[in-house]
Parts: structure tokens; sequence; C-alpha cells
């Protein structure tokens, strides 16, 4: 009866699709109905089979240009040049496929990486599966920032309001209720269709239909998945390219006239003319930056960072600044509470083994009285986790029971509600011993900006309200205290007594959240904030210690070396936070703390000139947070920064790096981010800042490998030309080299270890040339030192033996073995060989071989040497050979090492 859930009644769905709602499908059944309907997603594009990308490769100009050359070569009868060409062109069209199969096959990977999920019950257990793998009948949880897996008939709704603007157009979120009889106007309040997003509240729904078959299958748009942009880089590189290609036609042309006004026969300067430009123009170079930043993501979701968009990557190499959340980003979100002061002055100390229900609880002052009793109810009672060990479990209004657990304590849900539901058991205090799940009447959830939580429940006296959040929010709601037995005012006296333990608590760098109680006239109508969260009785508060992550410190100190500013931000008490962020070394001298209020009063130009000064900013809300990283970007700043909840979505998109949190984040932050961090750590967003440093690096590696090689080409034939030499290397010899030795060790110059100093060193600035860094001199000097070399050796043979073939057999020599030691020194721009360790990059020495190998085969076999017009060379000229282009390596690492004396001596004198 597709279309007519919303007709039905949620126990009349939920009985047509066999499933119970508190217990959800059996895996079995689920199982069962996934092999019959199939997976619940949409068809995506499919990747590019082979033959098409190996087809691809032959849309480059430069291949066109060759194409055309072996069309030319074979209407003139040059049968073995056409030939040459041809195979020369076909190999350089498998080592292209062979780079794009490794750049898609990492992005399809990726998508993988980050393919949805939803949370289900299945067995009565609360999961999180691949959205992918839902089926008809299955109970799906949804909360604020989810994004609705597929389409459901809801069963229960607290607050709960869905933007479904990606199918009906119209942005203001609409508000959910299961009870909404499904016809009319209000046929689809009792639904939640496949792509819209939870933007408040929580629900709970059992799925009506999948994949193809929900609403959003129907239109048939696809969502939105890991983006396949280009990077900055890869469009300055195009831009490059395209210049680089200008200038070398004419240099081209050039040669050509110059030559055949010298005599030379018009087909042999056209035949050099074109291999010159092929020689001249990297077009190998967008092709490897593509496989570098494919592999360096790989690289990064191993180390736990995801990348969404390629353009992350690189400017995560220039991040000055990162804003994590404190909670589960700094600290490990593994609340445990440890002490309890209630309003009457009673104070208890709190220890135990993890989540283990039975602890100790050390009574220091007072007794248990009725304060006690009912911050200890409100714990239990307002609160949405789950404590469970084998088929016990107690939860919270939307969670059911667990069954068939291992041994051993969990919490599932939300760690500071997992932490009091934890003390309130120690104290002996269980929640479904205290109500039945049907005595709940409504939930008033938590949200960031409220910073506190209500659950309004039926107790036998009439309805009841049980509020926690934070001691300063809480306060402002109270007008009364309970103190022992008795109910007084809340005077202003109390207040800051209270205010005073507080700050005691979170000195400590303790997590505090304060308990209030109202009991309710019946019968008030709709449960809102504004007339339930009022006037209510103060109990106490609960302080909870959530260990910093043991890796963040280190992290820290590495950023402040690497020159980029670490932020803490967080909801929590400015006190608390300044404990946490002093114990991981995060505060420094003139290091300063703005709150939420404070940072409302000031404007955005007072705020930007503030905003260098402050590392912690504490109490504020997710809106905050944009309002942050502009003023940051403001003064410059190329900002990194966290999220989780739905909220903070927006900083998330504005910030230059934005990095959601792969376990506790939600959908829509998600989906905004460029980065997600598969373990919510911090020290993974430096490790991520760290990976981009290197991708960069390795990138300017290979640029400066491939130009000063082509620079080197270009010269030798560009100078004898203009000496009134012959030419020094034949067509298909510069062919060969280029389109075949060069590239492997380029490619793999790519997967380059980074260098040991590459968190030394200040940020990159995001608009720096690639050249930066006297990287153009250096390549400019390399080519002139390899062309240099390689005349030379041509002009000593040709007027020692008069032989041209051999002349020129030890010019191609000399120059792919100059490129093939130059690789070494690419490897760094200030370390030499011996210090980065000649065998740390095993792909290189691979590469190298490889195209040694290949090198050798062109000069020994009589087929090949023939291709090529080659002769053997004997023992000694290898001798001369080997001896010249050694020397590129040899003068690269006495140049790195007197540059590094003199770097020391300039430290040493500034000293
Ligand atoms: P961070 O911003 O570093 O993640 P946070 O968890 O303290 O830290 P929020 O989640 O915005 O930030 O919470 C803000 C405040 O709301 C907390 O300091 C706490 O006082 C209160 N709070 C947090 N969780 C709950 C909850 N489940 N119920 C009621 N109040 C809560």
């Amino acid at each position: 009866m597709p279309g007519q859930w919303h007709t039905l009644t949620g126990g009349e769905v939920a009985r047509l699709l066999a499933v119970d709602p508190a217990q959800g499908l059996g895996e079995k059944e689920a199982e069962a109905r996934y092999r019959e309907v199939g997976p619940n997603d949409l068809p995506r594009q499919q990747g590019v089979p082979l033959w098409q990308m190996f087809f691809h490769q032959f849309r480059d100009f430069m291949v066109l240009v060759l194409l055309a050359a072996t069309a030319i070569s074979g209407l003139l009868g040059e049968y073995a040049d056409a030939v040459t060409i041809l195979l020369i062109v076909v190999l350089n069209a498998a080592l292209g496929v062979l780079q794009e199969y490794r750049a898609e096959k990492s992005l399809a990977a990726l998508q993988k990486l980050t393919a949805p999920e939803a949370r289900v019950l299945r067995g009565g257990m609360e999961k999180k599966i691949l959205a992918a793998r839902l089926v008809p009948g299955d109970i799906v949880l949804l909360e604020a920032g989810d994004r609705v897996p597929a389409d459901l008939r809801l069963l229960q709704a607290a607050q709960l309001e869905v933007e479904e603007s990606i199918l009906s157009g119209e942005s203001m979120p609409v508000r959910k209720d299961p009870a909404v009889a499904g016809s009319g106007a209000g046929e689809h309040r009792n639904m939640a269709f496949m792509g819209t997003m939870v933007t408040r509240g929580r629900g709970r729904g059992v799925v009506v239909a999948t994949g193809l078959a929900t609403a959003m299958g129907q239109i048939a748009r696809l969502l939105a998945g890991t983006q396949q942009e280009s990077t900055p880089l890869q469009r300055r590189l195009a831009q490059l390219g395209g210049y680089l290609v200008a200038f070398c036609l004419l240099i081209c042309a050039a040669v050509v006239v110059l030559g055949v006004y010298r005599g030379a026969p018009l087909y042999n300067m056209f035949l050099a003319g074109v291999s010159l430009a092929v020689a001249a123009i990297p077009e190998g170079l967008p092709a490897i930056v593509t496989v570098v930043l494919a592999v360096g993501v790989q690289r990064m979701a191993r180390r736990q960072a995801i990348v969404r968009r390629l353009p992350a990557v690189e400017t995560l190499g220039c991040a000055t600044v990162i804003c994590a959340d404190k909670t589960g980003t700094i600290t490990q979100n593994k609340m445990q509470v440890r002490q309890v002061v209630t309003a009457g002055g009673t104070r208890a100390e709190i220890t135990g083994q993890g989540y283990e229900p039975r602890g100790r609880v050390k009574l220091l002052q007072g007794r248990e009285g009725r304060d006690w009793q009912l911050l200890m109810q409100a714990a239990a009672i307002c609160n949405n986790a789950l404590l469970k060990k084998g088929g016990l479990s107690i939860g919270g209004f939307f969670r059911s029971r667990a069954a068939g657990m291992a041994d051993g304590w969990q919490v599932q849900g939300d760690p500071t509600e997992g932490a009091l539901l934890v003390m309130a058991a120690r104290c002996g205090y269980w929640r479904e011993k205290l109500l039945q799940p049907e005595d709940v009447l409504a939930e008033l959830p938590f949200e960031s900006e409220r910073k506190r939580m209500t659950v309004l429940v039926r107790e036998k006296t009439g309805p009841v309200a049980y509020t926690k959040g934070a001691p300063d929010v809480l306060l402002e709601l109270c007008t009364q205290v309970c103190r022992g037995e008795q109910i007084v005012p809340l005077t202003d006296e109390i207040r800051k007594e209270i205010i005073q333990q507080h700050s005691e608590m979170a000195a400590a760098a303790l997590r505090v959240l304060a308990f209030a109680w109202r009991p309710l006239p019946s019968g008030e109508g709709e449960y809102s904030p504004d007339t339930v969260e009022r006037e209510m009785v103060f109990l106490g508060l609960a302080g909870m210690y959530d260990p910093p992550r043991p890796q963040v410190s280190g992290a820290v100190a590495l950023c402040r070396r690497a020159g980029i500013k670490t932020v803490m931000i967080t909801g929590d008490h400015s006190l608390t936070a300044q404990a946490v962020a002093q114990e991981i070394g995060l505060l420094g001298r003139g290091d300063q703390i703005l709150t939420g209020q404070e940072l409302d009063r000031l404007s955005d130009q007072e705020l930007s000139a503030r905003a260098d000064k402050v590392s912690l900013y504490a109490r504020v809300s997710p809106q905050h947070k944009l309002r942050i990283v502009r003023a940051l970007q403001e003064n410059g700043h190329v900002v990194a920064m966290t999220g989780d909840g739905v909220n903070d979505a927006p900083a998330v998109k504005k910030a230059d790096i934005g990095i959601a949190m792969g376990q506790s984040g939600t959908d829509v932050t998600r989906e905004a981010a460029g980065m997600v961090l598969a373990d919510d750590d911090f020290s993974t967003i430096v490790a991520a800042v760290e990976e981009g440093r290197g991708i960069y690096d390795n990138i300017r590696k290979f640029i400066r490998y491939l130009l000063s090689c082509n620079v080197g080409e270009v010269l030798v034939m560009f100078v004898a030309v203009l000496a009134g030499l012959p030419l020094p290397l034949l067509p298909m010899q510069i062919l060969w080299m280029n389109l075949v030795t060069d590239g492997l060790p380029a490619m793999a110059l790519g997967m380059d270890p980074y260098d040991r100093d590459i968190m030394y060193r200040p940020p990159r600035r995001p608009r720096e040339s690639i050249f930066a860094g006297g990287l153009g001199w250096r390549i400019l000097g390399s080519g002139m030192l390899i062309a240099a070399g390689t005349l030379l050796i041509f002009v000593l043979a040709w007027y020692q033996t008069h032989q041209l073939d051999l002349a020129r057999t030890m010019a191609f020599n000399t120059l792919v073995f100059f490129q093939l030691f130059y690789v070494f020194s690419c490897r760094s721009e200030h370390h030499s060989i011996w210090e980065v360790g000649l065998t740390s990059n095993p792909y290189l020495l691979l590469a190298v071989g490889v195209s040694t190998a290949l090198q050798l085969l062109v000069n020994y076999v009589p087929l090949l040497q023939r291709l090529f017009h080659v002769v053997p060379l004997p023992a000694a000229q290898w001798g001369l050979i080997l001896l010249v282009t050694a020397l590129s390596l040899l003068l690269g690492t006495v140049y790195k090492m007197l540059q590094k004396r003199l770097r020391e001596k300039i430290m040493y004198l500034r000293v």
C-alpha cells in the first residue's frame, strides 16, 4: 500500500509490517527482507570503465599532436618512426590510465568511508548500521542533525521538527506529530521522508519505504555525496600549464625555423619540434597531482581523518588556527560523576570502576534527605541514556530494553547523561524502579542553546517536571530551593552559596550540571519550555570529570611549534574549561578567555581585534562559532573548525577547513564539513595538518623534478640549434625519456616520506606560489646544469669520434641518468640525501630501477637500438656518463650542506 501509510495509525503500520516497535526486527528477519528488497540507496553515477579511461587519454592536446606526427611519418614512409611514436603514445596512455585508476579507486574508497549511517532497533538493541542496509519494518531512531535515512511512519516524537526543502522547496521546518490523522493538509505530519533533515527534537519511526520506493527515490534526485572538486593548486597548475604550452610552442617554433634555415631537412625538424614541445610541456603533472592528493587522502584515512572534499587537503597545510570543541574532541567524553552537592548542603564523593553501577558513595557532609532523593530521581528520569549489561537495562523514554549483551556495563547515548545514570544507580536509584515508560508525558529535549532538558512524568500526586542543565541557566529558572526536607525561597544569599559551590567544582576541572524539579498543575495543555521551565525548585549540583585525551597535550605543543594557534571552544563553564585548558597546556602567557556573554557585547570589529589573543571561548552557543570563524578570517587566518551538533553546520561550512565528528557528530555537520574525524580526536586534526603539509611538499618535489628535467631537455636542443650543432637528441629519444623514464620516478616522489621538520615550519600562505621559497630558481639552475653536462658530453664525443649516433647515444643516456640521479636530490629542499636516508622511499628505488632497466633495454636490445638509433657504448663511455651525471647529486648535497652550515651560523649569531 505505497503512499497510504499516513492514513493508518502507527500501531497498524507496525502490525502490517510485522514488527514489534519496542524490539525492532530480528537480525535474521532483517537479512531476509534485505535479500528481498535490496539496498536502501538511490542509483549513483557509475565509475568510468577502464577502456573509456584509456581513450580519454587521447583527448589530450599533446597526444593528438603526436598522433598527427605518427600519421605524417607513416605517410612519408618513415614506418619505424611511426611505430615507435605510436608505441610511446600507447605506453604513455597506459601510465595515464594507471594513475587515473588509482585516483578513482581511492575516491571510491572514500565514498564508502563517508557512507551514511542510521540508528535502528534490531532485536531489542540500539545499533548503528549503514543506511543502505535498512529494510521496511526497521525501527529508526531520529535526533536533531540526522538526515532521515528512509521513508518513516512516525511512532513517537518529542518536539520533532524536520526540514523538508529537498522535497517541498519549503525551508521552514515542519513540526511532526505521529498522532495526527493522515489526510488533507496534515497528511505528512506523521511521516518523515528520506533525505530530509531533522532540525530539532527526537523521534522514532518505522521504515515504510526504502531506496527507489521512497518519495525521494521517485523524484530520483541524488543526495550529496563525497564531492570531487578540483583544488586551488590543481586549478593554478592548469593555468600554469596553459602559459607553458604557449611559451614552449614559441621556443619549438624558433628551433624548427632556425634548423630549417640552417639547412636541416624539414621532416626531421618537424619531428624535433613536436618532440621538443612534448618534452617541454609537463603533461603528466595534473595526473600526478591527482594521484598524490588521492594517495594522501588514503594515508589520512589510515590516521582516522577522512577527507570529504579534496581542496581540504591543500588548505590543511595552510591552517593557522585550529578551533576545537572541548567535550569529546579535546576530552575523551567518558564522564564520571565525582561529586554531588545538594542544595541543602549534603556533600558526597562518588567513586567506582567504569560504568559499573556499584560504586562507593562517601557522604562527606549532611544526610540523604529529600533534596538528595529528588536530585537522584531527576538524574535518572531526566535522562535518555541507556545503561546495560546482559539482559538488564534501564533507559529513557525513547530507548528500549536491551537484551543479550556481552558482559561489562555499557552506556549508550549522551555520555553526560550516561554518567548521571551511573551516579544515580550507584546511589540506588534505578529508573525502571522509579516509573513505567507510560508515565512519561513529554520531553523538552536538550539543545546547546537552551543548555537544559526537561522530562515530564505522571506521579501519584500529579504531573511533575524534572530538569537538568547548566547551573547558571537553571538558577535563572528557579525561585525556590529544596533544603533537606523543606522547600524555601531562593534568596540571593543561597544563590551566592550555590555559585560558590559551582566555582569550586569547576576549578577542579569538573563539568557541573544542576538539577531542578517542579510539580505542575494538572491539565496544563501543551507542555512548552515557557509554561514548564519556570518557578522551579533548585535541587543541587553534580560534578563530573572528563579526562583529556592522552595525546592532546603533545598535539597542542606540536601546533605551537608549527605556528598554529589552538583555540578551545565550549558550551561548558569558563572555570571548568580553563582548568582543562591548563591541564593540556593550551593557555600560554597573554592568552585570553572570552565567554559567550562577553562575546555578545562585542561588535564584529571589536571581536576581530581581540580574536588573535583569545585561546578559550566558554559558555558559547553554536551561533557564536560562526562569528569566531569570521573574526579570525578577517584577521587573515586560515581556520580549521570542528563541529558536531546540528547548529554547528554554518560555522563548519564557513571555516576554511570544516571538521565534523565521525562518532558523535550529526549528518548535517558531516555534510557541511571538508573532513571528518573518525575518532573525534583533536590530535587527529594535527596529524591531518601534518599530512596536508607533507602532501603539498611532495607535490613541490615532483614539480621541481619534472620541470627541471624539462628545462634541461629544452635547453640542450635550443642551445645546440643556436650554436649550429647537429641535434644532440633524436625526437624518439626525447619522447622516450619524457613519457617513459621520467614518469615513474615522478610518481614515486609523490609518495615520498615527509621531511622530519615539517611541523617545525610556520604555515604556508594560502596564496603562495608553488614556486615560492626559491623553487623557481632551483628549477632553472638544475635544468641548466643538466643541459650543460649533456651538451658537454655530446660535444666531446662528437669532436672526438665524429660519430653522430655515438654522440647522440651518449647525450641520450647522460640526460636520462642525470634525471635518475637528480630525482634523489628532489627528495628534500633542505636536507641532503644522507639525512633523508637513501632507502626510506622504496617506491623511488623501484621506479629508478625500472627506468634504468628500460633504458638498458633500449641500449642493448637490437630492435630497440634500431628504433631509437642508439649504438652500444664501451665501458669507458659509461664511466664518463655516470661520473658526470652523479655530479648532479653530489653538487646538490654539497649545496644543502653549505646551506645548513650557513643557517646554523645565522642562528648562532642571532642567539
Ligand atoms: P562542547 O561545546 O565542548 O562540546 P559542552 O558539551 O559543554 O561542550 P554543549 O553540548 O553545548 O557543550 O552543552 C552546553 C551545556 O549544557 C553544558 O555545559 C551543560 O551544562 C549542559 N548540558 C550538556 N548536556 C546536557 C544534557 N544532556 N542535558 C542537560 N544539560 C546538558
